[in-house]
């Protein structure tokens, strides 16, 4: 069995060679950002803990609103993390290029 090490970061004992799985993700999460093979994966689940905070930290903030695509604001329950700047024009999966946007707003985006 492996030894424990601490992480390089936060000192926590992992089994990991330098950092633990929290530290070890972020870590990763930055290497792919210079690789930008994040963006080739697509929505993995970084991205989704990211898109659920997006809109977690958007409903903490102003509630069940959806600020509208091409509309006016407008209450909704349904909301969804948008990509500001879309992956295909090479828009990033990390919070700065993330808002909440509901379904169908979202939806309206992605077939204009
Ligand atoms: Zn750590
Ligand atoms: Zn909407």
């Amino acid at each position: 069995m492996r030894r424990q090490r601490p992480c390089l970061v936060c000192s926590r004992l992992t089994r990991n060679p330098s950092r633990c799985d929290t530290h070890q993700a972020e870590w990763q999460a930055q290497q792919d950002q210079r690789r930008g093979s994040a963006t080739r994966r697509g929505y993995d689940s970084r991205y989704r803990r990211t898109a659920a905070a997006t809109v977690a930290n958007h409903r903490a903030s102003v509630g069940d609103w959806c600020p509208g695509w091409r509309r006016p604001g407008h209450p909704a329950t349904d909301l969804t993390a948008d990509h500001v700047v879309p992956l295909a024009a090479g828009g990033s999966n990390t919070a700065s290029n993330l808002a909440a946007l509901c379904r169908s707003c979202n939806a309206a985006k992605r077939d204009r």
